[in-house]
């Protein structure tokens, strides 16, 4: 059973803050800031297009509800971010899908850091090009 498999279970320990049938939140151990959550499904998956769409869309809700208490505790919080690692070389460390949520303030150190060349905008041509593909795979979707 996976790490996060475990905690679901009852098998190790974590600082839980929601707990729902099917979905948990509880502290990262390693907190960006203060107040990191993790949203998991209970139900072992290891990537958001493994999980059934009713999971996907419950472990947002509870995104929301995490996002809301943040805001309204005593934890510093002027902002939150989201975000889900899906698949190890987009920096996925634990092979069990879970959603990020931290709390954000001015001067907290936090960056993503992205090269200027990366940003430049490739042109309505490439635009399209990648929607072309992007909406030919989903029309091969089930
Ligand atoms: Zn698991």
């Amino acid at each position: 059973m996976c790490i996060f498999c475990r905690i679901a279970a009852g098998e190790l320990p974590a600082s839980v803050v929601y707990e729902d049938e099917h979905a948990m939140a509880f502290l990262d151990i390693q907190p960006i800031n203060p107040g990191h959550v993790l949203v998991i499904p209970k139900k072992h998956a290891k990537l958001l297009v493994d999980l059934p769409p009713e999971d996907a869309g419950h472990m947002m809700r509870v995104a929301q509800i995490v996002d809301r208490a943040l805001r309204a505790s005593e934890l510093r919080c002027e902002g939150v971010n989201l975000f889900l690692a899906d698949g190890r070389v987009a920096g996925q460390d634990v092979d069990h899908v879970h959603l990020h949520i931290f709390p954000r303030y001015d001067d907290d150190g936090f960056s993503l850091h992205i090269d200027e060349e990366m940003r430049k905008p490739p042109g309505r041509a490439q635009l399209d090009e990648s929607a072309k593909m992007i909406v030919d795979a989903m029309d091969g979707l089930e």
